[in-house]
């Protein structure tokens, strides 16, 4: 037998190992299995398995087979290859996304010796001297006995322990993740009544005993028919060795019970019972259309297109209900749990113990539980960021992507870099499953799948969930100030405009709650002017210019045109040309001068490094135990306070000047959802953006709330200029410790790559952010119009690596199919 092995490497290829004899029952397609891999010894994942007959002379052998059950089922090998063809990968790197980190490399086993009387004589001589062995080295590792003798494997040991002679237990080597266990008891006979207590207690002495047996009929009648050793212990008063000495009479058992870990540690306990709604019109208009899908048990992408506060979660929840129902499983997936902690709460009131929350910041125990209770199917909901959309679920009816706009579903390190929301599409169509995609702002690409390619039944929501007994609330009004202007009136001296400041004021003064949002990414490597608000751009490209300080020129991070830095305003001629930028610290500084009383909460990267940090920050603002909460990009998500009735834009245009042709879209995504907080209850809301282009026409789409012109303008320009949808982006990465020899590098490859028709090279040359952690990196980027499809360029990229030398000790090579981040 010939098993074809994926390991996790870089390379996409499959490597062939003849299966041991002893091996071949328990070897199944989607099984890990350890084996040597040059002079290293790596854990694989089977994914095919043959009997033709050829020359094995040259093939090595597996050494062992770690699974009883597959790790991966056969929908997640279609889906992984699929991954790895599609964003050009390694197999193995995309299986080893699926599994919980630290059980790609080797699990280890303890081994137990639990035979208690000598081997029996049916025995051969062989087993009976390793079972001699184990008996020595009871307790050790597998690798100890390994050690010991080389011929130990785990199979033969998963032999012994059918047999009864040892018992495993496995944990992971590093980092060390065990399967946590809680003790238990169990009577052996069970006591009916009071009176077969009083009887079995005349068979015991001792007042510790009788308190246990007492205590253990108690739990018995309050429904606790396995109570745990602790729980057992603190309320009987007695100590360990009673339970022991019990035990030792054959009165009760100890029984080991697996614990799940769980991350819902820094999470709301306990949601409330939802009340029941009745959904209105739109939700139960959509809710049609998705549920005849569901009952059809067909494929079909939906792009739920609601704004902000329309209710797409109760859309969500019952589409979820209806497959539930079915008997079928489901995917959520939200941008970034600690920042969605409302809606993840929402799906937990709803579904409790039958959905999984997975979390970026799991431990590697709770990732491991969390693995396994979804591999066997006891978590049919899973709810968690762009990797459970890998989740080991079986049966899968839907899968919900909220905020599918969001950048944070596309992977970059460490490969696969798979956009999530793609993959879902991807693996709802293999499962004949329905895929809803929700936002308030969609993706140009989704929008664009709806609208014009027709390939998603579009679905909109376009008014407000209304409050119980009254109409619909409105959409927050939005204002500009413009900055120019209080410039003029010299009335601005720091960051806030007078404006702003007064209405800071009256919110403060009724008690109302306060979002100021500066939103600063990249913002001061751009020159403006301070005057009129314009910015130097790339003709060809239609991004900003980066300014670079030590060569003292403008560049094209796209395409590497390089310019000279002009004196004066290339529109209204003025000569305040500078670079700006004000964090998030300057703003909370002013409002600490102007506002000596207000409490402030600061919510950005210097205040959330900790583990609970955003769910902190997000309750005390919820528990209005602050006015005013100020934050990056973060405090615009999902969140939905009551009392915020006032939304403080700081820089409105600071988006807009990063140089990426997704600027504007994600701009006006950013001030849609920011607005979207203000006045989400029966209070009405107002929306301040501080702005030095008041006539900027994303700014006005965002004022008017007008999404449908925004779409559309934004798309003529992308179809003009070739960008997604309309055309693929291919970024090619270089990373290493010398800029002059990554310069080459990359030049050689780029210098491989065959001329094609509607294929633009641009670059290379350094990334926007030039040097990460002592790594410069460069960047190519390919641009293909939309007439050449994915395969050419794959083969373009395949070629091209091919041909060029491979790279030296230090110097990396990453390729992000359909990169989202240009930078
Ligand atoms: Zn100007
Ligand atoms: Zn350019």
């Amino acid at each position: 037998m010939i098993a074809r092995v994926v390991v996790p490497i870089p390379l996409d290829k499959a490597f062939d190992y003849t299966v041991p004899e002893a091996m071949q029952s328990s070897i199944q397609v989607g099984s890990r299995v350890v084996v040597p891999f040059g002079r290293r010894i790596l854990t694989g994942l089977v994914v095919e398995l043959s009997n033709e007959e050829r020359d094995v002379t040259r093939l090595k052998a597996v050494s062992d087979v770690l699974d009883t059950r597959p790790s991966l089922t056969e929908e997640m090998l279609t889906l992984t290859r699929w991954i790895a063809d599609y964003y050009m990968c390694g197999w193995g790197e995309v299986i080893r996304a699926t599994l919980p980190s630290g059980i790609d490399f080797r699990n280890t086993y303890t081994v137990h010796f639990s035979a208690t009387e000598n081997a029996s004589a049916a025995l051969n001589e062989s087993t009976k001297e390793l079972l001699h062995t184990l008996r020595m080295h009871d307790g050790s590792t597998l690798d100890a006995l390994q050690k010991i003798d080389k011929t130990i494997s785990l199979t033969t040991l998963r032999r012994l322990e059918q047999a009864g002679y040892v018992r495993l237990e496995s944990a992971l080597k590093k980092p060390a993740v065990r399967i946590k266990k809680a003790r238990h008891l169990t009577l052996v006979s069970s006591i009916p009544n009071q009176q077969s207590l009083e009887e079995l207690k005349t068979e015991v002495r001792g007042p510790q005993q009788h308190a246990v047996l007492h205590t253990l009929y108690d739990l018995q009648q309050e429904g606790s028919e396995i109570p745990s050793v602790s729980e057992t212990l603190a309320r009987s008063g007695a100590s360990s060795s009673t339970v022991k000495s019990l035990e030792k009479r054959g009165m009760l058992r100890i029984v080991e019970k697996e614990v799940l870990r769980t991350p819902l540690g820094d999470m709301p306990t306990n949601p409330p019972k939802p009340p029941i709604h009745t959904l209105h019109t739109a939700q139960v208009q959509a809710l049609e259309r998705i549920h005849t899908a569901i009952a059809a048990s067909r494929f079909e992408t939906f792009l739920l297109h609601g704004v902000t506060g329309s209710g797409k979660t109760e859309v969500y929840i019952a589409a979820l209900k209806d497959v539930q129902k079915q008997g079928k499983t489901g995917i959520v997936l939200v941008p970034e749990i600690s920042l969605t902690p409302q809606t993840v709460t929402r799906f937990r009131a709803h579904f409790g113990d039958v959905i999984a929350v997975l979390h970026s910041r799991m431990s590697p125990g709770e990732r491991y539980d969390a693995w396994r209770a979804l591999r066997s199917g006891r978590f049919p909901i899973v709810i968690g960021p762009r990797s459970a959309i890998l989740a080991p679920l079986e049966n899968i009816g839907l899968i919900i992507v909220d905020e599918e706009h969001e950048g944070s579903y596309k992977q970059f390190d460490p490969a696969p870099r798979y956009h999530a929301r793609d993959v879902a599409v991807m693996r709802a169509s293999m499962n004949k499953a329905v895929c809803i995609l929700g936002s308030a702002t969609p993706s140009l690409e989704s929008f664009s799948n709806a609208r014009i390619q027709k390939k998603y039944t579009y679905l909109s929501m376009p008014e407000r969930v209304p409050v119980p007994g009254k109409t619909a609330a409105p959409l927050p009004a939005v204002r500009t100030i413009d900055l120019t202007l209080e410039k003029k009136k010299k009335q601005l001296t720091g960051v806030l405009s007078k404006p702003l400041k007064e209405a800071i004021g009256q919110r403060l003064a009724k008690e109302e709650q306060i979002i100021l949002l500066q939103n600063r990414r990249g913002y001061s490597s751009v020159l403006l002017c301070q005057t009129c608000g314009w910015s130097p751009m790339c003709d060809d490209c239609a991004v900003t210019l980066t300014y670079h300080k030590v060569q003292h020129h403008l560049r094209c991070h796209y395409c590497g045109k390089t310019q000279k830095i002009m004196r004066k305003c290339g529109n209204c001629g003025g000569t305040d040309l500078s670079r700006l930028g004000a964090g998030t610290q300057r703003v909370e500084e002013e409002i600490e001068a102007h506002f000596p009383t207000a409490r402030l909460l600061r919510m950005d990267l210097d205040t959330t490094s900790t583990k609970n940090a955003h769910h902190k920050i997000l309750s005390q603002f919820e528990r209005r135990e602050a006015d005013i909460l100020i934050g990056t990009q973060m405090v615009a998500k999902g969140l939905d306070f009551g009392r915020v009735t006032l939304v403080g834009v700081i820089n409105a245009d600071a988006g807009m000047l990063l140089p990426d042709f997704r600027a504007d879209e994600r701009t006006f995504q950013l001030l849609t959802q920011v607005a979207g907080r203000a006045g989400r209850a029966s209070r009405p809301g107002e929306v301040l953006l501080q702005t030095r282009n008041p006539q900027h026409p994303v700014l006005q789409y965002a004022i008017n709330h007008n999404y449908e012109l925004f779409a559309k303008n934004a798309l003529e320009q992308r179809n003009t200029l070739q960008y997604p949808p309309f055309g693929r982006l291919v970024r090619i990465e270089f990373k290493g410790p010398e800029e002059g020899m990554l310069e080459k590098l990359s030049g050689e490859w780029a210098r491989h790559l065959p001329q094609v028709a509607g294929i633009q090279v641009l670059g290379p040359q350094p990334a926007l952010i030039s040097k990460i952690k002592k790594q410069y990196r460069f960047h190519v980027i390919l641009k293909a119009s939309k007439k050449i499809t994915h395969n050419t360029l794959r083969e373009l990229v395949a070629q091209a690596s091919k041909r060029a030398k491979s790279l030296p000790k230090g110097y990396r090579m990453a390729i992000d199919i359909d990169a989202v981040s240009l930078f």
